[in-house]
């Protein structure tokens, strides 16, 4: 059986850079909706030119989409270990789709970590970022809209996840090695029952 793990959190918050050190090392998979929908659109697949219009102004690609995505990589990489979720769920129809995936699979979301940081903070972030990497949707209206998107529609997963008892939070705004040892003690804490 598979663990199944949730990093949460808005934009930015560090979640990709969090996700790919749990998976290195471990037999897990990382699942970024945002990554395999960017990789569509370089594909130039119809999909990627579905969504790169809504992408490129900060909106929620449709619950439809990214929920058939992940239901392919689940299936895909059947004898994962384990899973993280980055950047899905981010509508509580999605956190229901995703609930009734892993019921038929026998399993279940083992664990949510909540990766919090203030919005200053993000604000410098990403405008680093978007230095980097150029990521259009990263530009300062553009992120703008996706922090609104977060507060609308991702931050009613909070209330979900903690009414299963499954929240756990991190000190997102610490050095990405403090964070990787939070998250590190919230696994060890879940694996030997107490999380
Ligand atoms: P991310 O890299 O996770 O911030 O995602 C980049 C963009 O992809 C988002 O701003 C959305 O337009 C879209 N996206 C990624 N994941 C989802 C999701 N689970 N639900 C809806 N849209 C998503």
């Amino acid at each position: 059986m598979a663990f199944n793990l949730i990093l949460f959190g808005p934009p930015a918050a560090g979640k990709g850079t969090q996700a790919k050190r749990l998976v290195e090392g471990r037999a897990y998979v990382q699942l970024s909706t945002g990554d395999m929908l960017r990789a569509a659109r370089k594909s130039g697949s119809d999909l990627g030119k579905r969504v790169a219009g809504i992408m490129d102004e900060g909106g929620l690609v449709s619950d439809e989409i990214v929920i058939a995505l992940i239901e392919e990589q689940l299936a895909l990489h059947n004898n994962a270990a384990g899973f993280i979720f980055d950047g899905f769920p981010r509508t509580v129809a999605q956190a229901e789709a995703l609930d009734k995936m892993l019921e038929s699979k026998g399993e279940r979301v083992d664990s949510v970590i909540r990766l919090v940081v203030e919005d200053a903070a993000i604000l410098a972030r990403i405008g680093k970022r978007f230095e980097d990497e150029g990521r259009k949707d990263d530009n300062p209206e553009v992120f703008g809209k996706r922090l609104t998107a977060y507060n609308r529609d991702t931050a009613p997963l909070l209330p979900y996840y903690t009414a299963q008892g499954k929240l756990n939070e991190v000190d997102g705004m610490v050095s990405i090695d403090a964070v990787s040892a939070q998250i590190d003690r919230v696994l060890e804490a879940h694996n030997s029952g107490r999380a």
